[in-house]
């Protein structure tokens, strides 16, 4: 059967309710309801377990006393992207898990994230910034790379009186939050409606279309401004390894999502039969986009068990309520094509070792699954390239960086994926703000600055 890859598989119609916000807010009825939920704990473990520690019993309980803009000031003085978090964090495994509520009710915690949206929707929908710029500190800072990471960082520099140049490879700024997050989690262009909001402090100025290593340098950038924060991100993608791999229907995960992302959903191309190989939530992403995009069946398809799967419980079970099947327990080992198309994917079954004492299994089988489109969601990695020419530490495929975010090259900083770490899009925003923090320091209270002869 020749390879079937189209688009417009659905109406409009149903492509638009298809990936519309997954989880639309709560009223202001709903969020008062759950705020009374809250104990207002002592020492809440809620918080602990926020990468970005948002106070979250004060900012709940400002819900609950009719104050919004309080809610919402505390939400984002920690978290200024507080609206794409309440969209996108995996609560289930972050805040949500700790709530005492998990241990004495039945296992319904406070919906945090819930209640986090409502604070910052509102905000967003106010005129003024919540946030004033300080007075002018004559510094400038360039930021390379305008996802989370970048982001956070230049919006504390900016809030701390600094100047940003905030400078990406794309067009538009907004990394992963715009090319990579499912599109029904971050509906509405919340995005880019989000940046807005966070520009409007004041102070950055965006430069887009510019890439570190190519139209521009390290050494050019650590001359041109007092500190450099870099927030690159995960640029390339593992590959399979297998014959065939740049056949046509065969393609990365994250390229996948990037063009749905960024073109109308009508004009995506999609299989009509796709396999999905990846145990991580960009498999479990790819995999529901493909199907609500029209595809009739997508299979996905893990090496190992659910146990060692880094997509959490909620997204499996979000995957196959989209009619996505899980296969588990089988590696990839050909890509089958037919007059040089593809037409399956055969795995091998990689079953676990039998218990000690019960019969060995019989050798591995194999089984082939027809395909017209296979997704690779196997992993990202970072591309050195850009510094490449620069003395600066890369250690297990990742930039180093000390507790501060410093680099080894004196003024240079680093956060987010690029760095070692949980690969979240909060976790990212704390890199940012706090190496926001450590460069204001730095600049200002040691009067370090590039010019000088060495970190400080
Ligand atoms: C498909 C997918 C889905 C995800 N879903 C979730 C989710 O639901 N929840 C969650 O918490 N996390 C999710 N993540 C992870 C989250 O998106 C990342 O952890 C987060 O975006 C990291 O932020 P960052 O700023 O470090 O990097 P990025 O968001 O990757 O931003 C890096 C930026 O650097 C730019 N850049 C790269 N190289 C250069 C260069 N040489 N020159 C100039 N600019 C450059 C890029 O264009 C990009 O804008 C997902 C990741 C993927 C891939
Ligand atoms: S742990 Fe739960 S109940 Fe306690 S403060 Fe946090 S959200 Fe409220």
């Amino acid at each position: 059967m020749p390879p079937d890859i189209a688009c417009g598989r659905l109406s409009d119609d149903m492509l638009a309710r298809n990936f519309a916000d997954a989880h639309p807010g709560l009223t202001a009825e709903q969020a008062a309801l759950e705020a009374d939920r809250c104990f207002y704990c002592y020492d809440a473990p809620c918080i602990e377990a926020c990468p970005t520690d948002i106070d979250i019993p004060r900012f709940i309980k400002a819900i609950a006393s009719k104050n919004t803009a309080g809610a919402a000031r505390t939400i984002l003085q920690s978290n200024i992207l507080g609206g794409s978090c309440a969209r996108v964090c995996p609560t289930e495994i972050l805040c949500e898990q700790k709530c005492v509520h998990t241990a004495i009710e039945t296992h319904k915690p406070v919906r945090i994230g819930a209640l986090q949206r409502f604070a910052t929707d509102w905000q967003m929908a106010q005129p003024a910034h919540p946030f004033k710029r300080a007075a002018p500190t004559g510094r400038h800072v360039a930021v390379m790379g305008a996802g989370p990471a970048g982001l956070a960082c230049a919006h504390r520099l900016a809030m701390l009186g600094h100047d940003v140049t905030l400078y990406d490879r794309h067009t538009r700024p907004g990394g992963l939050n715009e090319y990579g997050v499912a599109a029904y989690k971050l509906a509405d262009d919340f995005a880019q409606k989000e940046i807005d909001f966070l520009f409007a402090i004041g102070g950055i100025t965006y430069r887009g279309g510019t890439t570190l290593g190519e139209t521009v340098s390290l050494a050019t950038l650590r001359q041109e401004h007092d500190a450099v924060f870099l927030a690159i991100g995960l640029s390339g993608v593992r590959a399979l390894g297998l014959p065939d791999e740049s056949i046509h229907g065969v393609q990365d995960a994250v390229a996948f999502i990037e063009y749905l992302r960024s073109h109308p959903l009508a004009t995506t191309p999609v299989g009509r039969r796709v396999v999905v190989i990846g145990g991580g939530n960009t498999a479990i992403d790819a995999a529901v986009q493909a199907k609500r995009l029209g595809a009739e069946e997508v299979t996905l398809v893990y090496r190992r068990g659910e146990a060692t799967m880094s997509a959490t419980e909620v997204e499996r079970d979000w995957a196959q309520t989209n009619g996505v099947t899980l296969r588990l327990w089988a590696a990839p080992i050909r890509l089958e094509t037919a007059a040089g198309a593809l037409t399956g994917v055969t795995f091998r079954r990689t079953d676990p070792p039998p218990l000690s004492g019960t019969p060995p299994l019989a050798p591995p089988a194999e089984f082939t699954l027809g395909a017209d489109m296979v997704l690779k969601a196997i992993g990202q990695v970072f591309i050195p390239d850009p510094i490449a020419r620069d003395q600066i530490l890369v250690e297990n495929g990742r930039l180093v960086v000390d507790e501060k975010g410093r680099t080894t090259l004196a003024g240079v900083y680093a956060g987010g994926d690029c760095t070692a770490g949980e690969d979240l899009t909060v976790a990212a925003v704390r890199d940012g703000r706090e190496a926001a923090k450590a460069i204001h320091d730095d600049l200002t209270l040691t009067a370090f600055s590039l010019s000088g002869t060495g970190a400080p």
